[in-house]
This record gives C-alpha cells, structure tokens and sequence, in this order.
C-alpha cells in the first residue's frame, strides 16, 4: 500500500500542494501540520479553517523534548561545576578553501584575520570557519550559582520551540539551523511516516517547496526515493510545485475559493514562525508595528533561555548581526530582539532613524508583498 502524506505549514506553497493533491483525487492521502509553537495565532486559525474549507483532516503533530531536557539536566548538575571552574579557552578561526572551488593560484590562501573573527564570512575562494569564544573561569560559588539558574528554569514547558532552545541552551541561526530538523521535519517521519514505513507500506512525502525559492531548491528534484526500510517499503520526497511560481499557488488557492493565509495580506513574505530566524529587516519591522505582542514572547524567551546558557546571554538574532560581540554577560543587553527592531526602523546601514519606516499611526489595513490587497 502507498501512502501520500502532504505537509502543510499553513503558508502558501503547501495549501497549493493540497489543493493539488485534491484536484489529483490523490488516494490514501493525510494531511500533516507540525506545530513548532512559534506561529502567529492567524496562522493556527488559517490551518483550521483549511481543514474545514477542504473537508481534508489535518493532523497536527509536535516534537516533545522532554527527555532531552531531563538528559541535560543530568549533565548540568553534573559536569557543569567543573567545566565552568576550569574555563574554555578561545578556539581562533581558520580559512579553508571551498568545497568544489576550481584551484585558483592567483588569491593563495589569506593571512588576514576579519575584522569580526566570531562570524562566517569568504574571501574569494575561501570560506572563514569563526572563532569560538572562551568561557571565564569562575570560582566555585559562581560555577554553583549557575548551575542553580540554569536548573530552575531547565523544565519542559510543552512548546516545541521554547523547549529546543531549553535543550540547546540556544537559539537556532541562520548558521545553525537545527530548529526546521527538530521541529518540522523529525515530527513528520517519527509520528507520521516510520509507523507506516515499519508496517511495510510506501510513503510519498509531498513536499511544497519551489525551485525560485533559493539556489539550494532550485537543486533539487521533483522526485527522490530517501531509502528503503527493512520491512521492503520505501519513502519517497515528491515536490510537484517545484517549478510554480508565487503567483500559480495564489491562482491555485482561487481556483478552489480558498482564501489564502491573512498574513500575507499584512506585510508578511512568508508564514510560519514569527518571528523566523531568517526574518528580513523590512519583515522585523512590519512584525513589530503589527504584533508588538510576538516580539513581547521573543523577548520573554530570550531571558529564559539566557538562564540555561553558561555565558547568561542567549540572543534570538545572532549578535554579531548587529556588530556585538558576545564575548561577554552584557550581550543580551545589546542585541537582544528589541534592540533588533530599534535596528529594523533605521535606513543607511542602521546608522541613522528613519521615521518614515518608523512609522506605526499609518498602518495601512493591507499590505500585501504579493499584491494581493483589493
Ligand atoms: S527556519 Fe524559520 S520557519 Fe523554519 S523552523 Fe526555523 S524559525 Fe521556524
């Protein structure tokens, strides 16, 4: 038997997909939401409306990190005193050549360092792998009174992405990508596809990506078996939106009478987390203006996390963005999400305020990057 299992994230790409998937009359077919507990409310609303709209039922699955959490507990009680006593001296970064880069004898290998060692950044055919900051020694009482912060508040809360944060002590980046992994994808094959694969059944996982998305998508292929399992069944991804464009999902969604997400209507290029780590500085900016209350949580979490962090400074933006270095305890303070949207309504390179951006008195009702306001 062959399973069609569709993600949906409540964004435009993956409602086309079902919609899709629908006019297809596709058999054996579930729709699958994971949960990341980062999205608008609008976006909560959106996915149950397209349930009702669609008559198709939709599962919504969430990543649980509770026993991770327990496991670094473990490890915090035990193995944080000594680390933090013993200190962590700076590891300096390096230059190494790009994979697949032709030899190119005319730029040898640099020998400057960049100006922010602590940030990835190239320099021709080279790629810089950043230094990683040391950590102070502390003495035995501040090394107790650490791990006393960080085990208060080392507690599964039962949102997803809070929780991950917990785990890692961190935030995810543009750099360090776990939290589309944890939160999205490991959801979808643990609870919704390993079953079906271990019972022995083909699944093909219905992905709503586009090619024009990124370099990286416009690589991939429409079909792509994943592997096959020890039962004899396989998992296929299969992307048969990959070559549509913003505007065929839009058409989609009116073909069926779907109204699409109403994010998109209020300045948001894409839905999903609010904000997303990738967020632009002209999205921070229409986020803070409209749900101040988002940035409030972002906030919250900053603080939480920072607790569970041996340097007391977790930051939702990487820091050095805004040209921090977090070498010290004083980073949450300087380039924490609020600082961010100070940044979001400045013009020239974030040097200088711009009111017009600043704006928030004159918000339109719809503003709509995809030209969808009537
Ligand atoms: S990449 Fe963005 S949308 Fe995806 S899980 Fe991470 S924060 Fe959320």
């Amino acid at each position: 038997m062959e399973h069609n299992v569709i993600s949906i994230s409540g964004g435009k790409d993956s409602t086309a997909l079902l919609l899709l998937a629908i006019e297809r009359q596709t058999e054996n077919m579930q729709a699958v939401f994971a949960d990341t507990g980062h999205e608008h409310p609008q976006t909560y609303e959106y996915v149950r409306y397209l349930e009702q709209a669609t008559g198709v039922p939709i599962r919504w699955v969430r990543a649980d990190f509770t026993a991770d959490i327990e496991r670094k507990r473990e490890f915090v009680r035990t193995k944080w005193p000594a680390m933090l006593i013993a200190g962590k001296p700076e590891k300096p970064g390096y230059w190494l050549a790009q994979v697949g880069a032709p030899a190119n004898d005319n730029v040898p290998k640099p020998t400057h360092t960049p100006v922010d060692p602590y940030s990835a950044t190239t320099y021709a055919t080279w790629d810089w792998m950043p230094a990683v900051r040391g950590i102070a020694p502390k003495s035995e009482e501040e090394a107790a009174a650490v791990v006393e912060r960080a085990l208060a508040v080392l507690q599964p809360t039962g949102n997803p992405f809070l929780d991950l944060c917990l785990w890692k002590g961190r935030f995810p980046s543009t750099r360090a990508r776990f939290c589309s992994e944890e939160l999205k994808r490991n959801p979808i094959i643990e609870q919704v596809q390993l079953p079906l694969l271990d019972a022995g059944d083909d699944v093909i996982s219905w992905q709503g990506v586009r090619a024009d998305e990124s370099a990286s998508r416009a690589n991939l292929t429409e079909r792509e078996c994943k592997g096959t399992w020890e039962s004899g069944a396989e998992l296929w991804n299969y992307r048969p939106i990959l070559k549509w464009t913003a505007q065929d999902c839009f058409d989609m969604h009116r073909k069926h009478g779907i109204k699409p997400n109403p994010l998109y209507q209020q300045g948001m290029g894409r839905v999903g987390c609010m904000p997303c780590i990738h967020a632009r500085k002209d999205e921070l900016l229409e986020i803070s203006k409209r749900f101040p209350e988002e940035i409030a949580r972002v906030a919250e979490w900053e603080r939480i996390v920072s607790d569970v962090s041996k340097r007391n400074s977790a930051t939702f933006f990487a820091a050095s963005d805004l040209g921090v270095v977090d070498n010290d305890e004083t980073v949450l303070g300087r380039a924490n999400i609020m600082k961010f949207v100070e940044w979001s309504k400045t013009s020239r390179g974030g040097r200088q305020m711009d009111f017009l951006r600043a704006d928030n008195d004159n918000l339109p009702l719809c503003t709509s990057i995809y030209g969808l306001c009537e």
